[in-house]
């Protein structure tokens, strides 16, 4: 087997009692970082989420402790505290604490929140990024997330209220603002409220027949891809019984996918209804 440490020379020694936060990426173990897998390798206990593909958690050493604190779609089993409480808590107990995140730490994943409250605690961390869904889904679908013939920008925002915010679906967001910007959106958590998602941007002026990619479980074998118009792809999702975890592209960058995808090798797209 290659020797780690010289792939990775650079990373720094992960002391006990330290608290490592790093991204296990969209899924495929193929695209986590060799930081990564060699900071998974010293490790005393890695505390892991619903996202991280089974494959990133199979490389992790046998006998390495696992503590799961997995959250999905606002139905927390763990809540936010509780999770922070048990990373101060294995650091405090001496341990090399990998807070394993999928895609990427800092990127709609609490590893902001997390850091604030172990920075509160006196713990040190440090983080190892990882390939956030946002970009790897889209990449695994054939859309490339731009090109300089279609857009200078995209924007990567949640679909998903904050905890504890109030209002009508969809509300946290200044949407029409968003739209007005031309700027491809790229939605995180937005299965959920798709459908009132929708109907804002429509409202906000954006044109009933901007494209939109759906692409659910990313670089997995289980990956499926949904392309719509924007006024009817919520029921469209619902038809074809898509679930979260997903991405959702939406504007011009969506169209690219028709000329590349029947030329991309790998995995990609399984139209829903087109039998493959
Ligand atoms: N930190 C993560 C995002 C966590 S928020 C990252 O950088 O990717 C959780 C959301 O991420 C999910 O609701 C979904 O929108 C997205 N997501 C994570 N993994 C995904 C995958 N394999 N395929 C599609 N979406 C994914």
């Amino acid at each position: 087997m290659t020797d780690l440490d010289a792939l990775v020379p650079n990373l720094p020694v992960f002391e006990p009692g330290t608290v490592w936060l790093v991204g296990a990426g969209p899924g495929d173990p193929g695209l986590f970082t060799l930081a990564g897998l060699q900071a998974m390798r010293q490790a005393d206990v890695i505390v892991h989420d619903a996202l991280v593909g089974d494959g990133v958690m199979a490389l992790a050493p046998p006998g390495t402790e696992r503590d799961y604190a997995g959250k999905r779609g606002g139905r927390p089993s763990h809540s936010q505290a509780d999770i922070t409480e048990r990373l101060i808590a294995h650091a405090r107990a001496g341990k090399r604490v990998l807070r394993l995140k999928g895609g990427d730490p800092f990127v709609f994943g609490r590893g902001g929140e997390e850091t604030l409250a172990l920075a509160a605690a006196g713990i040190r961390f440090h983080i190892v990024p990882g390939i956030t869904s946002g970009l790897a889904g889209l990449a695994a679908a054939s859309i490339p997330a731009t090109t300089r013939g279609t857009n200078h920008a995209v924007i990567l925002m949640t679909g998903h209220p904050a905890a504890g915010a109030e209002g009508p679906a969809a509300s946290h967001a200044d949407w029409p603002a968003f739209a007005a910007t031309g700027a491809p959106l790229i939605l995180y958590m937005a299965m959920t409220h798709l459908d009132a998602i929708a109907r804002r941007l429509l409202e906000g002026g954006m044109a009933p027949d901007t494209e939109v990619a759906v692409v659910t479980d990313a670089t997995t074998p289980r990956q499926r891809v949904l392309v719509a118009r924007l006024d009817t792809c919520a029921a469209e999702v619902a038809a074809a019984a898509m679930k979260a975890p997903a991405i959702v592209a939406i504007g011009s960058i969506v169209g690219l996918r028709a000329t590349l995808a029947p030329f991309t090798i790998g995995p990609d797209a399984v139209e829903p209804g087109s039998g493959a």
